[in-house]
């Protein structure tokens, strides 16, 4: 199978392939977008982050139907193998066809995520020939490093009521749900004191983590508030434990793995390892079917020069006790799906204050309020500064979908039985659902697979017939 460039989508694909596109790096991806609307003499808008969105009108026999959003993300997520040399700022990517028909990127990712989709849209923009209703069609931004485009999108900009998210490979199913995310931001001033106690430093590691979508429901540990845990207990027994720092977790979308917890303590060294030990032996048994490899280390460490008040580390570890994290809602319409979550993801000590980092995840916003009021509560109960950094709304499955039953059809006739996709994770038709409450949606496209790595392939012979699905569903849009 070649790349065959006389089809309009390979070519397009093939244009913007030598066009760099990293997220916050789409200028001239947009530019080109924006040219291309101009050529055809279509209304479009460019706003200040680069997101384009080009009208185009309703073919003949389609002036009085709804019109239809197709929406596909411009910028790509730049990794290489360590041994290629490759600019992302400036060198084209080098697109070759293996012997099974997949289309690669020499050394690098091939931004077919989302590349597909952003050739498909310009393929229809430049085809007067379809049948369609109107369009429009909505090439964002930055959605590889938080969704930002999509975020920065205005309701009064979008006049459908169904909408195509060209994002979600796999030809053969469509995505359902996906959650909304709040990241939050947990603080607390410190004042330290000077110390000559014993100090020590409780290691948590070996704990499997994951990402908080999609991991969130397997209970794995949270190495932050297990380490927590066994210091709460610790100070129930002793009494004198005095925070000197608390560090763990990488990212709030992580569960975190590891995490230090210095303390000082006039406690026998004895009992308090026997008392760590006891406790750090009930989580295992916990823990023994999620992360079998937890463990948990006491290490004498140098006396720290400063440290909290035992009334203050009282505080912060009680607070960490009774902090909600984990799964709270699980779908009652899709089988093993999370649909409300939180995640306790960094804590960290800098310039005499603690930091928190928590995200909420949920597929209905009243779940995220309920979460987020929670939070809230507690944060002011404990004396803790509470902030919502920023929020993007979730996509709540919907048990009626006309364009789904379409795309269900379209799939049938060809002997395909469509699946259903559902996830906890953020896409950006959370926030098109958000603007758009009443929105009609699916995602489609073709099989793509090893997103995000120099792996990453597009099979050809799906990218011809997600095409034609994808063309034959906007038909069926009367
Ligand atoms: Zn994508």
């Amino acid at each position: 199978m070649e790349f065959d460039l006389s089809k309009k989508y390979c070519y397009y694909f093939n244009e913007i392939s030598k066009i760099p596109r990293g997220s916050r790096n789409e200028k001239a991806i947009s530019d080109y977008v924006v040219l291309l609307a101009k050529k055809n003499g279509y209304a479009w808008k460019q706003d200040e982050v680069y997101n384009v969105i080009v009208e185009k009108p309703a073919s003949a026999g389609y002036e009085h139907s709804e019109p239809v959003i197709l929406q596909a993300h411009m910028d790509m997520v730049c990794e290489k193998n360590r041994d290629v040399e490759h600019d992302f700022e400036k060198d084209p990517l080098d697109l070759y066809v293996d012997e099974e028909g997949w289309l690669h990127a020499r050394g690098t990712t091939l931004g077919a995520d989302d590349g597909m989709g952003v050739a498909y849209m310009l393929a229809i923009m430049d085809d007067k020939d379809l049948k369609h209703p109107a369009l429009q069609l909505v090439f964002t931004v930055m959605e590889e490093i938080g969704l930002y485009g999509a975020a920065a999108l205005k309701k009064e900009d979008l006049h459908a009521r169904r909408y195509i998210n060209l994002d979600s490979g796999g030809e053969n199913q469509t995505s359902v749900t996906s959650s909304g995310g709040a990241r939050t931001e947990i603080t607390r001033s410190l004042h330290f004191t000077g110390n000559r106690s014993n100090t020590y430093c409780l290691k948590v590691r070996g704990l499997q983590g994951g990402h908080s979508a999609s991991c969130i429901r397997l209970e794995r540990g949270n190495a932050i508030l297990l380490a927590g845990r066994i210091a709460e207990t610790l100070n129930c027994r002793f009494r004198d434990l005095r925070l000197a720092d608390y560090n763990g977790g990488m990212k709030f979308n992580a569960i975190p793995r590891e995490t230090d917890l210095v303390f000082a303590s006039d406690a026998d060294e004895k009992q308090l390892r026997e008392e760590t030990d006891r406790i750090a032996g009930q989580i295992k048994e916990e823990l023994q079917y999620s992360d079998a490899g937890f463990r948990v280390k006491l290490e004498s460490v140098e006396t720290a020069s400063k440290v909290l008040s035992a009334e203050d580390t009282a505080e912060i570890l009680e607070f960490l006790f009774v902090l909600p994290n984990g799964l709270r809602h699980s779908s009652m319409a899709i089988e093993n799906l999370t649909v409300a979550s939180l995640n306790a993801g960094v804590v960290r000590i800098e310039n005499d204050i603690l930091y928190l980092d928590d995200l909420v995840r949920s597929a209905l916003a009243s779940h995220g309020d309920e979460v987020l009021h929670q939070l809230q509560l507690l944060c002011r109960r404990y004396g803790f500064g509470f902030r919502i950094i920023d929020r993007y709304y979730g996509w709540d499955y919907a048990k009626d979908s006309p364009l789904r039953e379409i795309l269900r059809d379209v799939l049938k006739e060809k002997g395909i039985e469509m699946k259903e996709r559902s996830t906890h994770g953020g896409l950006e038709c959370g926030i098109f659902k958000g603007l758009i409450p009443d929105l009609d949606i699916i995602t489609y496209g073709p099989i793509e697979i090893g997103e995000h790595t120099p792996e990453e392939k597009l099979n050809l012979a799906s990218f011809d017939r997600a095409y034609v699905n994808l063309l034959e569903v906007l038909k069926r849009c009367k």
